[in-house]
């Protein structure tokens, strides 16, 4: 984590851990909404399109849903996000009084919230100590040796018991850096990897 956390600084923020700088809840959890399965320049420019226009649950409800696919058209699967944007913000002014819970529970009974939403919403929003797992965060850990988990779930529960506090906050932008550039899921550049010398390669078939 050392190495990584030199090599890969945080300060290289994706633009969720830029909204951390001054965190509004909603809007942190809309933009990881419009993440899901795509880019970070994606989810900048669909983010910025819709912010401009509606920035609060009652602002995004009253959208037509066309105009709302073309706002976030950029960040993919706009149809289906579209709905999971129109849906999230109603139950928020329904079940929360339109603000979004700091509590790991509640976020996940809101439909269209998953773990690794809810983590990044406690961590970016709510300065809480979590772990955000994605698909580097899952991946990388594994290949190292560090855990044998099958799902991101488990992987978080491992990894709480294994990793030092102290690295939880940065834990997912380091990886997630780390993830892009070096450790690939394909084909990672082992031959430039700064930590090859602790890795044991676990289930990599096909490296650089
Ligand atoms: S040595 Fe290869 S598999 Fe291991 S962490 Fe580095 S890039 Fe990933």
């Amino acid at each position: 984590m050392q190495i990584l956390s030199k090599e890969y600084p945080s300060n290289k923020k994706t633009t969720l851990n830029r909204m951390r700088r001054k965190p509004n809840p909603y809007k942190i959890l809309i933009a990881c909404l419009l993440s899901l399965r795509t880019q970070d320049k994606n989810t900048k420019t669909a983010s910025q399109k819709l912010f401009a226009v509606a920035d609060t649950p009652e602002k995004i409800l009253k959208i037509p849903i066309k105009k709302l696919e073309k706002l976030i058209f950029s960040s993919g699967h706009y149809k289906k996000k579209a709905r999971t944007l129109k849906s999230v913000s109603k139950e928020l002014i329904e079940k929360y009084n339109s603000k979004v819970p700091n509590n790991k529970e509640k976020l996940l009974s809101i439909k269209g919230v998953g773990p690794k939403t809810a983590n990044i919403v406690l961590a970016f929003a709510f300065g809480k100590n979590v772990l955000p797992i994605d698909t580097h965060c899952h991946r990388i850990p594994n290949r190292l040796g560090w855990i044998k988990t099958k799902t991101p779930e488990q992987t978080e529960k491992e990894l709480e018991k294994i990793l030092s506090k102290k690295y939880w906050k940065e834990f997912n932008a380091i990886f997630v850096q780390f993830g892009k550039k070096t450790c690939q899921p394909i084909s990672p550049w082992c031959s430039k990897c700064p930590i090859k010398k602790y890795c044991p390669r676990q289930n990599v078939n096909k490296k650089r």
